[in-house]
This record gives structure tokens, C-alpha cells and sequence, in this order.
């Protein structure tokens, strides 16, 4: 690419909207030019309102960023980070993609919508084609594509690859989920500390469907949702960062433990996204350890990008079980949300 794309983030002082900032640092494709956040932030130097709580360093160049107004005409970008709440996603982002910019966000607020897509590359690249049905029914010049919540991540990567060469009938999914997924500062540390929070409010919800419209199937201008059935247990952990879900899965026929490893490990991101920059390094990496993987030893596998899947073992109940790990800032939302861009960048969707 010979000239770098303007890029904004959107809530930028958070805890997503640090990671973009750490991740975008050099990239070879993105240039920040805009940080927007509340009338908090609003006028202030990034530096002065943003308490950073990522062990790299704040990059120089965000530190006198002047934060603007959460409106695209205070900004000059083509491609739009969004790590906002999710109401006021829903209130703004449309004015965003009307004003013709590529809407990448993490907020839960336009993932049901039929005509938006729900990507993971390595998933589902295909996906993006539903932007064109969005730009015609919407009229709009822009576009929102959005990335899934960051517990349907690293179980979507891993259920796509059984579903592709084994196919799935049902899972019953137990999450283990990061502090930093509750956003900064999120839950008290009295209510944490010594504890484990078995109810994240709206989390089973969307890790039931998402995966589902992930591993559905594009007809025409309409997409067909996955016929395979979910049951989610989430729960709030004592960890920083990576959120670790154990997996009982039915598959459509019986098949050998070895086949299933294999699945898991010969699984590439498809032609559309598999040489970008952001491209996992590998998609899926096994653990053969007993004990492993575990968040604070495994979660920047590939740079982060990696899903992490090990103790495979049968079932007494459905056919397999096994645990996923992904990291909930870097592959469940920043990360993840830059891969969505560098592959609608390639397929000249922005
Ligand atoms: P967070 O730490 O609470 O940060 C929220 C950001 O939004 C802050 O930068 C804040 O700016 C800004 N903001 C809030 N209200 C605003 C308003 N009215 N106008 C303008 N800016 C406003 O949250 P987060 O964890 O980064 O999550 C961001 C989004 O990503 C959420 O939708 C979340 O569900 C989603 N998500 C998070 C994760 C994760 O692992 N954390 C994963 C996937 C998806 P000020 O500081 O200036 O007030």
C-alpha cells in the first residue's frame, strides 16, 4: 500500500480503545489522525485524560492528540475504530457510515442486524459482501461492520473448524472471563477479589447467537443462521486479560479423537484473509500440556491473535470437550476489529 488510510478511534481513553491505540502503533496500513471521547476528555491532551493501564508504553505520537467530539465532522478519517458504549453506538455510529466512513466497532449494538456483518476473518470473510445490501438499503456511502463479543471469539474460531470437516450438532459452553472485558476501571475490586461473579448481564444471550450468525451461510442478499444449538454459563474471574471457555460439544457423526485435533490444528484463515497484517500466526495453536492453556501464561500467543485450544478429551455426555482461550482486548475486540479493516481494505470495501 503506498499511502497510509486515516484512521479515528472512537473511545479512545478506554480499555479497547487503549488497545487500538498500542495496536495501531506503526501499523503498516493505518494512520491515526483523530482520538474522540466524552465531555470528559473532550479538548484535553490524550495524555492528560487517558490513564493508561497497558504495560507497553503510551505511543508519542497519542500523547498530544487534542481528544474531539464522538461527530464525524471533527475528524478527518476513512476508517472509523468504534470501542464506545453500546446505546451510544447505536445513537452514533449510522451518522458515521452516512457521512461515507467504514465503521469497524465493537459494541454490541448493530451485531443482530441482518444486513450488518459479524466478522472473523479467519472465519467468515465472506461476510463482508453483506456491506453492499447495507449501502443499498441504507443509502449510505459508509458502512458498520462489526467484530462479536469477545467470549464468542476464540469458541467460534475453534467450533469453525470442526464444523467444517466434522459439522456440529449442539455445545454446552462454560466461560472463565477477564476483568478487562468489564472496560476500565469495571468491577470493584471488593467485589472481585477472593470471588468468581457467575452473571455477566446480556453476556449468555450473545454468546448463544453470535456464533450461530458466524457460522451461518450467505443466500443471495440474506443470511441463514447456523442450525446448531448453544447453552451458555458466563462468569466474571479474577483475571486481567483472556478469557477461557470450556466447551462440551455434540458433533454431527461421531468421529476419532485424533480426527478432531487435526481439525483443530490444520485450521488456515481462507485465501480472502489469511496474508494480512493482522492475520493470526497460527489461527489455532493446541496446547499438549495437561494444565495449559492458561490466560497469564498463553494469552499473547500470536501476538495475541492466536486461539489457544487444549485438554481434548471425550465426553461422557456429548462427544468432546475441550477449553479455548483468546484474548478479550487484542483477538475479542481492538485486535479484531483491525483485521475486520485491513480485509474490507483488500476487498475495496472502504
Ligand atoms: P470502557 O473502558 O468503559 O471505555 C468506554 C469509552 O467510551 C471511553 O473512552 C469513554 O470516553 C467513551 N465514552 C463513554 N460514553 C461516551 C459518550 N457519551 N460520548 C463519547 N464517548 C463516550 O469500555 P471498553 O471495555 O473499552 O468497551 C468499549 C466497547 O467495546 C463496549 O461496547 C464493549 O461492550 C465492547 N467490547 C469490549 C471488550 C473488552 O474486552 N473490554 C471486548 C469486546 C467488545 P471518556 O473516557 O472520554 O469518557
Amino acid at each position: 500500500m503506498s499511502e497510509s488510510i486515516p484512521v479515528a478511534v472512537l473511545g479512545a481513553t478506554g480499555s479497547v480503545g487503549q488497545r487500538f491505540i498500542q495496536l495501531l502503533d506503526n501499523h503498516p496500513w493505518f494512520r491515526v489522525t483523530a482520538l474522540a471521547g466524552s465531555d470528559r476528555s473532550i479538548g484535553q491532551r490524550y495524555s492528560q485524560v487517558c490513564r493508561w493501564v497497558l504495560p507497553e508504553s503510551m505511543p508519542h505520537w497519542a500523547r498530544d492528540i487534542v481528544v474531539v467530539p464522538v461527530s464525524p465532522d471533527k475528524m478527518d478519517a476513512q476508517i472509523v475504530f468504534s470501542a464506545l458504549p453500546s446505546p451510544f453506538a447505536r445513537q452514533v455510529e449510522p451518522e458515521f457510515a452516512r457521512y461515507g466512513m467504514t465503521v469497524c466497532s465493537n459494541a454490541s449494538a448493530f451485531r443482530r442486524e441482518p444486513d450488518v456483518p459479524l466478522l472473523l476473518p479467519e472465519v467468515n470473510p465472506d461476510h463482508a459482501a453483506l456491506v453492499h445490501t447495507q449501502r443499498r438499503k441504507r443509502d449510505w456511502r459508509g458502512c458498520i461492520v462489526t467484530n462479536p463479543n469477545c467470549t464468542s471469539t476464540g469458541l467460534t474460531v475453534a467450533l469453525k473448524a470442526l464444523q467444517d470437516t466434522i459439522g456440529l450438532q449442539r455445545a454446552f459452553v462454560v466461560s472463565l472471563q477477564a476483568l478487562s472485558g468489564a472496560g476500565y476501571p469495571g468491577v470493584p475490586s471488593l467485589d472481585v477479589i477472593d470471588n468468581v461473579i457467575p452473571y455477566i448481564e446480556g453476556e449468555e444471550e450473545k454468546v448463544e447467537w453470535e456464533p450461530l450468525k458466524m457460522l451461518g451461510t450467505i443466500r443471495g442478499d440474506e443470511l441463514a443462521l447456523a442450525e446448531v444449538q448453544i447453552s451458555a454459563h458466563t462468569n466474571r474471574v479474577a483475571v486481567s486479560d483472556g478469557h477461557l471457555v470450556c466447551v462440551s460439544l455434540e458433533l454431527a457423526r461421531p468421529a476419532s479423537l485424533e480426527e478432531v485435533r487435526r481439525a483443530l490444528l490444520n485450521y488456515q484463515a481462507p485465501e480472502a484473509s489469511c496474508d494480512l497484517p493482522s492475520t493470526p500466526q497460527p489461527v489455532i495453536a493446541l496446547s499438549d500440556q495437561d494444565d495449559r492453556p492458561q490466560p497469564r501464561l498463553d494469552r499473547m500467543a500470536g501476538k495475541g491473535m492466536t486461539t489457544l485450544v487444549g485438554r481434548i478429551r471425550p465426553d461422557p455426555l456429548f462427544h468432546y470437550k475441550f477449553v479455548v482461550l483468546s484474548h478479550n482486548t487484542i483477538r475479542g475486540a481492538a485486535g479484531g476489529s483491525i483485521y475486520n479493516a485491513e480485509l474490507l481494505v483488500k476487498q475495496g470495501l472502504v
